[in-house]
C-alpha cells in the first residue's frame, strides 16, 4: 500500500487460498486443476494468487483474455495459462511463445490457425457449446475440426471443453448438456482423436455433478472460498476482507439531510461516520440506505446515497466512534460477518459480481504465512 494511501484496502489470506486448493483436490482426486483466476482472479489479485496456486502445483490455470495471460507470463508465471475467450489473430505466435494454450469455439478460426507459420507448437483447447449459448463450435462440427486441425503445422489439439450453465439451480439441463458432451466424446474417440485433456466442471459442478469430472476440472469462485450455490459452505474459507477506516465523525441534529438527493434525513439526532469508499470503487451505489458494516464489532447502517468516494453509515448506538476505527466491508470483526453473498442477495446479483468489482484502486494486501505484503 502505497505511503499516502487512503485508508481502504482489501486483505487477501494466501494461507485460505492454498487450504482451499487443496480441498478442491480431495474432491477430484486424481483430475488435473485448471485454476480460474480471470478479471484479476475475481478481485483478489491474479499475480500473487496465481504464485501460490502455482507452487502448490496446480495443473494449469486460465483467464478471459490473452492480455491476462500475459500479465501472468510477465510476472513470472511459469504453469500453463488457459485463454478461454477470444484471441485476436495476431497474438497467436506470442500465444505460442510463452505455452499459452488458446480455446477455439469458431470454426472460422481455423483459417487463422492455418495462417500461424511460427516454428513453437500452439496448444488448442476446442470448446463445444452444449447449452451455454454464449461461445462454442457446434457439437457436430467436432470431428470435421479435428480433421481440420491435424493437419495444420506445428498446431496440437491439447483439449476439448464444455461449459455448464445451470449446475447452481437445475442439474437435470447440466446432465443433458454432458449428454451432448459425451456422445461427442464418444465419437471422436472411436475415431482415435480424442484430446488428451477434457473439461467441463466448474465451481458448482465440482460441488453437485461428479459426472462432469472427466480428467480436468475448472474451479473459479471455490478457491477463494465462495461457492455459487445458496449457502456457504463451512470447508470452504472465504479469503477476502474488504476494509475501510472512518475519516470522520459527526453529531447532527434530527432533521438533517445525508448525501446526495437527500435520500436519508435524520430522525433523531445522529451520530454519522464518513467512510472513503464509494461505488467507483466497485462498493454498488444499489446498497444505498440499506448496505451494512462492520464497525466495533456490531452492524452499522449505510444512510444516505453511496457516493463516488465516500459514503455515510449511522453509528448513534456506538459508543466511541473515532475517526481511525477500522470498518469492514466484506469479511469479518469479532463474531460478525459479512459475506459477499449477503450484499449480492441484497442487490439483487451473484457473489462473483461482489468481489470481482471490487476497483483497481483498491491496494491489495496478502497474508501468507505470518507475512503481510502490500501493494
Ligand atoms: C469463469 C469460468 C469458470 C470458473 O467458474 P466458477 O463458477 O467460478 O467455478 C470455468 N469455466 C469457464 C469457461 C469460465 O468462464
Amino acid at each position: 500500500m502505497g505511503r499516502f494511501a487512503r485508508p481502504t484496502w482489501v486483505e487477501i489470506d494466501l494461507n485460505k487460498l492454498k487450504k482451499n486448493f487443496h480441498r478442491i483436490k480431495r474432491i477430484v482426486g486424481k483430475r488435473k486443476i485448471i485454476g480460474a483466476v480471470k478479471a484479476d482472479a475475481y478481485g483478489h489479485g491474479a499475480v500473487e494468487v496465481s504464485k501460490i496456486l502455482e507452487k502448490e502445483g496446480i495443473y494449469a490455470l486460465s483467464v478471459a483474455s490473452f492480455e491476462e495471460a500475459l500479465k501472468l507470463r510477465e510476472n513470472g508465471i511459469k504453469a500453463s495459462i488457459l485463454v478461454l475467450g477470444y484471441v485476436v489473430p495476431s497474438a497467436l505466435p506470442v500465444a505460442a511463445k510463452f505455452s499459452i494454450p488458446v480455446t477455439l469455439f469458431d470454426k472460422r478460426f481455423i483459417k487463422r490457425l492455418g495462417e500461424y507459420r511460427g516454428d513453437r507448437v500452439l496448444n488448442i483447447h476446442i470448446n463445444v457449446d452444449t447449452g451455454m449459448g454464449r461461445i462454442g463450435v457446434a457439437p457436430e462440427e467436432v470431428p470435421e475440426i479435428i480433421d481440420a486441425l491435424s493437419v495444420l503445422p506445428n498446431v496440437a489439439l491439447q483439449g476439448i471443453y464444455t461449459h455448464l450453465s445451470t449446475v447452481d439451480s437445475d442439474t437435470c439441463y447440466a446432465n443433458e448438456q454432458l449428454n451432448v458432451f459425451e456422445k461427442i466424446l464418444d465419437k471422436i474417440k472411436k475415431k482415435g482423436v480424442l484430446p488428451p485433456i477434457i473439461h467441463a466442471a466448474n465451481s458448482a459442478a465440482i460441488l453437485n455433478l461428479k459426472r462432469s469430472y472427466f480428467n480436468a476440472v475448472r474451479p473459479g469462485l471455490l478457491l477463494y472460498g465462495l461457492t455459487p450455490l445458496d449457502e456457504p459452505i463451512k470447508q470452504f474459507e472465504p479469503i477476502m476482507n474488504f476494509k475501510t477506516r472512518a475519516i470522520y465523525s459527526r453529531l447532527v441534529p434530527k432533521g438533517t439531510a445525508i448525501s446526495y438527493g437527500r435520500a436519508y434525513i435524520t430522525t433523531k439526532e445522529t451520530l454519522i461516520a464518513t467512510l472513503p469508499v464509494g461505488y467507483a470503487d466497485g462498493y454498488s451505489r444499489s446498497l444505498s440506505n440499506i448496505g451494512e458494516v462492520l464497525i466495533k464489532k456490531r452492524r452499522a447502517r449505510i444512510i444516505g446515497n453511496i457516493t463516488m468516494d465516500q459514503m455515510m453509515i449511522d453509528v448513534t448506538d456506538f459508543p466511541y466512534i473515532h475517526p481511525g476505527n477500522e470498518v469492514v466491508l466484506i469479511g469479518k470483526q469479532g463474531e460478525e460477518v459479512i459475506t459477499p453473498y449477503e450484499i449480492a442477495k441484497k442487490i439483487n446479483t451473484i457473489n462473483y459480481e461482489i468481489v470481482s468489482r471490487i476497483g483497481g484502486r483498491i491496494p491489495r494486501t496478502f497474508i501468507y504465512n505470518s507475512h503481510v505484503k502490500k501493494y
